[in-house]
């Protein structure tokens, strides 16, 4: 009998051997099946639940859930980062369900409490469901969320050992009404932080400081529970624990769990004989490619889900697949996403695991909560974003014993170009960390009123909350929302501070874009984004539909949009300029130098191209007359010297285009080594900055007052940048295309751009990077830190700094920030929009404008 893995071997040479497509494979990876390894059951775990989880077919941990569950019952905060469908929940429920059943021998009933935290509601209901399988009945699980009715609320706090909420209820409605939870949190042990690799960015760091919250309150009711968090895979998550609880944890990163072998093919689709913008190459679309690739298995019998980024890309997938397969075959294929009603989705999967259908085009929503798996193959149409959703994604295939096939197709951009180009990066150790900033003070300052309404705040609670706190308790106070009586800081509003923040929000009110002919509201745009994707003449995309914008109202947060359907798309033209507020740190990088700090972006949207959607042909351009907006934000920047642009044979008028061209790669690669999207972040090239005296690159987040996303770049930068440098040369095109050194997003309709000189920019860059910063996150890091990220005592690196220490300008600019911060109090913040379409929210310049 051959080997199990030749099927999906044979499949992968047969898709890309036939019709023509021998150059597009880049790369196959056989990922070997990995035999379980075992531990035995710790000898402290309640004879109940190992009794429970045998019944339930688990005989004995695997080896990363018993050294998890002991270091959790040592007292030891840990954090669980192993692959999907490793069991990770066992892995704290052992401990958390063996010490509440300890608890229920108490007088009371409930010596011992226990909070799950999870992203969303049907998490936290699964989990549920999975403590009740697990415990005896007088374990009491009960979920906290919105829909939990008042007359139950009672009941939970009263009784309930273990409760399963959400951090937005954590912060709304537990912390606020501390008093009325007293007896929970006298007796909480333990807090389990699930997915919290989900916890980034500007949400991360909110949520962040709702745990720090957390812990002064049970601090002052006399628990300090542990923290035990469950991780995808990523880089560094003993770090990402840290910052997140602002405790030491332990990480758990040998995944013991079983794995059938997986062959994984890198696929990059062909150039198509269409132009795009300035005439560069236009490859053929993943989506596109998809259905190819589906036609082929399903002809084959071969059950295959294609994952996609947005709904239009699954309904198109689904269609192009059927048009190509013909009847009968073409009904055995349909699209599945969200937005569809729950019974709709049900019978699809019920269909797919019949065999009944054979090919499922789906956007990511069917990775929340829905056991779909034990297929024979997945399609990755664009890289999803991080690696944490890769493995997800993939994970779909055989999960048993047998074989399967995963094939990620490359997108039109950079990240994905040098990841078909580079196995490595997705194959061994991650680079990817999940990033957040907890000390942004626009996200402490809304924080620390909620925590001074709590209980009054004391000097010695400041630690907990950071660097940054201290500096801003005054600023607070002269905004008359905390005023300073005895040792303490007190609240002063009669409303509710918990209320000024929205966790999920982006900050500003969102746009409303309401249909003109019947007053519909279709959803809304965030205000950031809205100057670009909303104004007056755009064309905007809803739910596969087109409109066009009648008017843009920029008072009442409005665009009047009417249903349209004109050949063209549009693309907002912009100016934005850069000036350093202060610098936090700088590093030579021999001639060349690369620096961190606080930046001030000035945005102006000034018109619109009109772009035909055949061909890319710029049919006209309109002029816009809206104001400039202003960001406060962090960035890391990178200049050269006359010298090296001499040494790398750059004449003047080749710096403009060679500038701009590293910058938008650059933007596009950063996603690989930060947990964000390449619309989190912005970018601004100079050839003679004013600042810097010098030509300068900056890439900065797109959120007031920073979200790691920057200092990341600045954290990793010869990696990063040498991946930048990688992927632009790798690019078959000649002058420079989508794959490459265009951006989806430039406020300059792409020109200049130079791709060779880039190369030579980049190359004579890195020629002076540190070789220590070459192996970041071993002892090197450029020599700037005391050991690595998660050892500082403060939690924030990079503070305080050299340029810091010496003048204090990086901490006062961050205080700056606070009164900005501490302005928006009060005001309802914005909701997150629907997933990103293929193409993400509409940023501007070369990034998101995030505009106060
Ligand atoms: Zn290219
Ligand atoms: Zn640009």
């Amino acid at each position: 009998m051959p080997p199990r893995h030749s099927l999906p071997e044979a499949l992968l040479t047969t898709l890309s051997t036939t019709r023509g497509r021998s150059d597009r494979l880049t790369h196959t990876e056989h990922l070997p099946a990995r035999r379980a390894r075992y531990a035995p059951w710790p000898d402290w775990i309640r004879p109940e639940i190992s009794a429970s989880a045998q019944a339930m077919g688990v005989r004995q941990p695997w080896a990363h859930q018993a050294e998890a569950m002991n270091l959790a019952k040592s007292g030891q905060s840990v954090v669980i980062a192993t692959g999907t469908a490793s069991g990770k929940s066992l892995g704290y429920l052992g401990p958390v369900l063996s010490d509440l059943l300890d608890g229920t021998e108490a007088r009371n009933g409930r010596g011992a409490t226990a909070l799950y935290l999870a992203p969303t509601k049907a998490l936290a209901a699964d989990q549920r469901r999975r403590a009740a399988e697990l415990a005896p009945p007088r374990v009491r699980a009960a979920l906290y969320d919105g829909d939990t009715p008042p007359e139950e609320r009672e009941w939970v706090r009263q009784y309930a050992s273990y409760v399963l909420t959400n951090p937005d209820m954590l912060h709304r409605g537990i912390l606020p009404a501390h008093a009325r939870w007293s007896s929970f949190l006298k007796t909480l042990r333990y807090v389990v932080v699930d997915e919290c690799h989900g916890y980034r960015g500007v949400f991360g760091s909110h949520v962040a400081q709702v745990l720090r919250r957390l812990r002064r309150i049970c601090a002052r009711y006399g628990s300090s529970p542990v923290f035990l968090l469950a991780s995808a895979t990523t880089a560094d998550p003993a770090v990402t624990a840290r910052r997140l609880t602002g405790l030491p944890a332990e990480a758990v990163t040998e995944d013991a769990s079983p794995r059938g072998p997986m062959v994984f093919g890198l696929w990059e689709p062909p150039l198509t004989e269409n132009v795009g913008e300035n005439g560069a190459p236009v490859r053929r679309t993943a989506t596109a490619e998809a259905a190819h690739l589906l036609t082929d298995l399903v002809e084959r019998e071969t059950r295959t889900v294609v994952f996609v980024r947005s709904r239009r890309a699954a309904e198109l997938v689904a269609l192009q697949t059927q048009d190509q397969l013909g009847r009968p075959l073409a009904d055995r294929v349909a699209a599945y996403r969200g937005g569809y009603l729950a019974d709709e989705r049900r019978a699809l999967e019920r269909e797919l695991h019949s065999g009944r259908l054979l090919g499922l085009a789906s956007t990511s929503a069917l990775e929340l909560g829905v056991d779909v798996s034990g297929l024979d193959a997945v399609l990755m149409a664009g890289y999803p974003g991080t690696r944490a959703s890769l493995w997800q994604q993939a994970g779909r295939a055989g999960r048993e014993a047998q074989g399967a096939l995963a094939v990620l197709i490359a997108r039109d951009d950079p990240l994905d170009t040098y990841l078909v180009h580079h196995p490595e990066a997705l194959f061994a150790t991650p680079v990817e960390a999940t990033v957040l900033d907890p000390d942004n003070p626009h996200v402490l300052a809304p924080h620390l009123c909620a925590a001074a309404a709590e209980l009054p705040l004391t000097d010695p609670d400041l630690e907990l909350f950071g660097p940054s706190a201290a500096p801003l308790l005054p600023v607070l106070e002269r905004r008359g929302l905390l005023r300073r009586r005895g040792d303490a800081w007190y609240w002063t509003r009669r409303e509710r501070a918990a209320d000024a923040v929205d966790l999920r929000g982006s900050g500003g009110s969102p746009v409303q874009i309401v249909e003109a002919p019947t007053g519909r509201l279709l959803g809304t745009v965030d205000a950031s984004a809205a100057h670009t994707t909303v104004h007056t003449g755009a064309v905007h995309l809803h739910q596969g539909r087109s409109y066009l914008v009648r008017d843009f109202d920029l008072e009442n947060s409005v665009a009047l949009v009417e249903p349209a359907d004109p050949p063209y798309t549009t693309s907002a033209r912009d100016i934005t300029s850069i000036s350093v507020l202060s610098t936090d740190t700088t590093v030579d990088w021999g001639e060349g130098r690369l620096s961190f700090g606080s930046v001030e972006v000035v945005n102006q949207v000034v018109g619109y191209l009109r772009k035909r959607i055949s061909t890319g042909e710029i049919m006209g351009e309109s002029k816009l007359d809206l104001p400039p907006r202003t960001l406060r934000t962090r960035a890391v920047w990178w200049s050269v010297t006359e010298d090296q642009l001499l040494d790398a044979d750059i004449p003047p008028d080749q710096l403009p285009g060679a500038a701009h061209a590293a910058e938008h790669a650059s933007i596009g690669l950063l996603p690989l080594f930060a947990t964000c999207d390449r619309w989190d972040i912005g970018g601004v090239s100079v050839p003679l900055h004013p600042d810097t005296g010098l030509p300068t690159v900056f890439v900065y987040d797109g959120h007031p007052g920073g979200a790691g996303f920057a200092e990341r770049g600045f954290r990793r930068a010869a990696q990063w940048l040498t991946a930048t440098r990688e992927a632009i040369a790798a690019c078959e095109c000649e002058r420079g295309c989508p794959s490459c050194v265009q951006s989806p997003k430039c406020g300059n309709g792409n020109d200049p751009l130079d791709k060779a000189a880039a190369v030579r920019l980049l190359d004579v860059l890195l020629a002076g990077a540190p070789e220590a910063a070459a192996e970041p996150g071993r002892g090197g890091e450029a020599g700037r830190d005391r050991g690595a990220d998660g050892d500082r005592p403060s939690g924030h690196p990079g503070r305080p700094s050299p340029t810091q220490a010496a003048d204090g300008a990086g901490e006062a600019a961050r205080a700056a920030e606070a009164a900005r911060a501490a302005e928006r109090a009060g005001t309802p913040e914005g909701k997150p929009g629907e997933e990103p379409g293929p193409d993400g929210p509409t940023g501007e310049g070369d990034g998101p404008p995030g505009a106060s």
